[in-house]
């Protein structure tokens, strides 16, 4: 179907569910399709311990994760481009140009984005202070090597939280959790884990200690203040929006809503909107931007 002016019908920028089930349903309708991703296939679903939302059987993350990636991988129409990322996506009336790696120059007609979502950091919050740059990883990307034996300062009381305690039943590990009133109500899933020592703050300065350390003076929300210490810091304190720069349409919070883009880009999966951040909506929203793509190919109608 590729035109060869062209490099592929199809770029795909993010291998997640969303861009993975595009990527098949491309496939199935004759598109040649190139997908991007940095990471390996469908990482988050690595770290997702026990599943009861997805239809098909599957009971873990990395259950789906390996079917998905196996599928992937077998799939001749879609070229995978892994370890790299797109630096910008541009549109225009003929084609969407993506830059992978700010070297590699890609031509489409269409192209789909399904970069999802990434960690806020300390900079992203006013609760916090931290060193000019620090960029800490979020906790549900933690190990249970990471954890065993060891005082993590978890900052922000996100669920995620209650997941990662979930995923590691046994691991003997401390949580110190700092959290501001707004989080106040997420943190009641964890607050009877014995492992998990709550910490209220109304401001928390963060430093690096020696070594891999990390120190913290923190006032809570009574007034008091407090130094604490711990062996390393992560995040809970929620998600951001992850676009490609470019040509992207962005709403007031990040997000790319699909309907307010250039005809040439879909945006498919968690990037779309806060909202219906799921495995299942992501899989249904790629094969559906994979169709629109496929129709406005052929200028047909994108219904029936
Ligand atoms: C801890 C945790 C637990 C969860 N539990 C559940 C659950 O039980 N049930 C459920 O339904 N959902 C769950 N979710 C949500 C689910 O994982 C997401 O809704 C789903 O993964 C979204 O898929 P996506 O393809 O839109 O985005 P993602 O899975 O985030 O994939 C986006 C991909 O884009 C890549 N990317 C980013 N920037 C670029 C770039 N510039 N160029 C190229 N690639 C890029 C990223 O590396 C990433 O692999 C959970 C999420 C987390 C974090």
């Amino acid at each position: 179907m590729a035109d060869t002016l062209y490099d592929t019908d199809l770029i795909i920028i993010g291998g997640g569910p969303a861009g993975c089930a595009a990527a098949r349903m491309a496939a199935s309708v004759g598109m040649r399709s190139i997908l991007i991703e940095p990471d390996r296939l469908c990482r988050n679903l690595y770290r997702i311990p026990a599943l009861n939302n997805v239809l098909g059987g599957y009971t873990s993350g990395p259950e789906l994760a390996d079917s998905i990636v196996a599928e992937l991988k077998s799939t001749e129409l879609c070229r995978l481009e892994l370890g790299r990322h797109v630096t910008a996506l541009h549109a225009d009336d003929d084609q969407v140009t993506a830059m992978v790696d700010a070297s590699t120059r890609l031509t489409a007609p269409y192209a789909i984005v399904a970069t999802g979502v990434g960690p806020l950091q300390p900079c992203d919050t006013t609760w916090i202070t931290a060193p000019d740059g620090l960029i800490l990883p979020p906790l549900w990307q933690a190990e249970a090597d990471d954890a065993e034996g060891r005082t993590l300062l978890v900052l922000g009381g996100d669920r995620p939280i209650g997941t990662f305690l979930r995923a590691n039943p046994t691991t003997d590990t401390r949580l110190l959790v700092a959290y501001p009133a707004a989080d106040e109500y997420k943190i009641e899933e964890i607050r009877e884990d014995p492992r998990v020592t709550l910490f209220p703050v109304e401001h928390l300065m963060l430093n690096c200690g020696e070594g891999a350390s990390v120190s913290a003076e923190a006032v809570g929300q009574d007034g008091a203040q407090q130094t604490t210490t711990a062996d390393a810091a992560y995040l809970s304190i929620g998600n951001a929006p992850t676009a490609p720069p470019g040509d992207l349409t962005r709403g007031a919070d990040g997000y790319c809503p699909p309907t307010d883009q250039r005809s040439r880009i879909i945006v498919a999966g968690d990037l779309r909107s806060a909202r219906f951040q799921r495995i299942m909506t992501a899989l249904g929203s790629g094969s559906e931007a994979a169709l629109r793509a496929y129709y406005a190919a052929r200028e047909l109608p994108a219904k029936g």
